[in-house]
């Protein structure tokens, strides 16, 4: 067993220097910069408020705090007064390839936020883990053969006979790949795989994932003998799912089905796990959407999910023993919240990029022939479109480009599944005036109920009253993200020394 101080984090102090990763001249020239003119320090603070947001937005102004009860102003904050003169707000970004250490507060909070919804707390009642749950995962179809990793070290493709496409191009492929390379997720056959429906099916996937939600409503009504419209006074259906970029650049939907009973969140469901599971395997492969045509010669697409759906029990609703798997898969849920598609949207890989181009391509092909040239503009930010083009259900295909047509939300759930996201980032903003109201009174924070004051419902009762101006974003000078990087990663790994210290040396 170790203790406290002998186990300290290696981390700190002097002896361990922040790890910088490669630096070019100009950002080892600003680092010195700084420290040659006394700058660093009141960068720290800056990178210490800001989280070490590696692009945070600067913003100019002041705003008053005024308690609504007395019209008094109880605080001012200055941007002038921040350690360099501008007030430096984290970017926010859920993706851990743009900011690493937003997206890790992205991650925390829906790891908040899963969990409650499978213990309780935060207003969820505590009973709700005796509520049937199930680990779905819904999958896209095959749209031709592509690169692999497969179990017990399977080659990817192997084949005895050579096997040729119409263009000439190899259909076997003897490699194991290992999962950085760029391969994998690739098409064996560019020309063969059918890119454009595998992009007009991620374009529907959230209205696939909608309309999955109404089959399993009505099967599990039908398999309760009821209307549809009575399930609610019989039974409660809520999840939270996370949509996954696979190595193809098609979505997977991991979600936390749970079965409530009528009056919600631990209220005893009126059947157990595997009868939910029959029922969202049924729903899962009877859904669909018929897909319009992108143009005249285009055709109709019915669209469904892949073959591959699972239907994982994590908890029959009878007993909670099984505490661990939830914790581990509310984990997963959440680290897969912050993933991109492709490791760096900036470097993207080539068969990734091959999608984007064909987004573009094909909202411009959707909206051709228009006498105003919308399709010019198809593939812009905010695309200007003439009334006609504006209700094309392809007209915004090539806006969500970078995305490779995927226009779902990366983490949603049914509004009664647990609490939301703005109530946890309510409960933080709360919490952080608290804390400055006590250091203010030279008080100790009362910590009393402090849980269920900060996510209360209730009016606010302070109102903030600014005014500010848009600097610009990132850090001003070269060398100030990497230091933002470098102390990222070095409070990352603090949390997960943490972490360890945790498990392995229980309070
Ligand atoms: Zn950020
Ligand atoms: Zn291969
Ligand atoms: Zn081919
Ligand atoms: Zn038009």
């Amino acid at each position: 067993m170790t203790t406290g101080t002998s186990g300290g984090f290696r981390g700190h102090g002097p002896q361990a220097p922040l790890d910088l990763g490669e630096l070019g001249p100009a950002q080892v020239e600003s680092i010195v910069g700084r420290l040659a003119d006394g700058t660093m320090p009141a960068l720290a603070g800056a990178l210490a408020k800001a989280s070490n947001c590696v692009h945070p937005v600067r913003l100019v102004g002041r705003s008053e705090s005024v308690d609504l009860r007395t019209g008094e102003i109880v605080s001012t904050f200055r941007s002038v007064d921040e350690p360099m003169g501008l007030l430096y707000k984290p970017c926010g970004n859920r993706r851990e390839a743009v900011c690493p250490s937003c997206s890790r507060l992205y991650a925390r909070d829906t790891f908040e936020l899963i969990s409650t919804g499978l213990h309780g707390g935060k207003g969820v009642p505590a009973a709700v883990n005796a509520n049937p749950l199930l680990f779905v995962t819904l999958t896209a179809p095959s749209f031709g053969p592509v690169h692999r990793i497969r179990d017990g070290k399977e080659p990817c493709h192997p084949r005895t006979r050579l096997a040729m496409c119409p263009h000439g191009r190899r259909l076997t492929c003897w490699a194991n790949h290992s999962p950085d390379d760029p391969r994998v997720g690739a098409p064996l056959c560019g020309d063969c795989y059918d890119t454009v429906s595998a992009i007009v099916w991620q374009w529907h996937a959230p209205e696939l994932w909608r309309r999955f939600t109404i089959a399993l409503r009505r099967q599990l009504a039908v398999e309760l003998g009821l209307r549809d419209r009575d399930l609610k006074h019989h039974a409660r259906l809520e999840y939270a799912k996370v949509a996954e970029f696979q190595a193809r650049g098609l979505v997977h939907f991991h979600a936390l089905v749970r079965m409530d009973g009528p009056d919600g969140a631990g209220s005893p469901a009126p059947i157990g796990a595997a009868m939910l599971q029959h029922a969202v395997g049924h729903a899962a492969a009877a859904v669909t959407c018929t897909a319009l045509p992108l143009d005249d010669r285009d055709v109709e697409r019915i669209l469904r999910f892949g073959a591959q759906t699972h239907v994982r029990i994590v908890r029959e609703g009878t007993v909670a023993g099984d505490e661990i798997t939830a914790e581990q898969v509310a984990g997963y849920l959440a680290k897969y919240s912050t993933k991109s598609a492709g490791a760096d949207p900036e470097h993207l890989l080539p068969h990734l990029a091959r999608l984007t181009e064909f987004c573009r391509a094909l909202s411009a092909r959707a909206l051709a022939g228009c006498p105003f040239a919308c399709e010019e503009r198809a593939g812009d930010r905010h695309p200007r479109l003439c009334g006609a083009c504006a209700h094309n259900p392809y007209a915004l295909l090539g806006r969500w480009a970078s995305m490779l047509g995927f226009r779902g939300h990366f983490s949603t759930k049914s509004r009664r599944y647990s609490v939301t996201l703005g109530a946890l980032r309510r409960a933080r903003r709360r919490f952080q005036s608290l804390a400055v109201d006590a250091r203010h009174r030279a008080t100790p924070l009362d910590t009393r109920e402090l849980e269920q004051r900060l996510m209360a419902d209730d009016e606010e009762t302070t109102l903030v009253v600014g005014s500010w101006t848009y600097d610009g974003s990132g850090w001003p000078r070269p060398g100030d993200k990497a230091l933002a990087d470098a102390a990222a990663s070095r409070a990352r790994e603090y949390a997960r020394w943490r972490a360890d210290q945790r498990t392995t040396n229980p309070a």
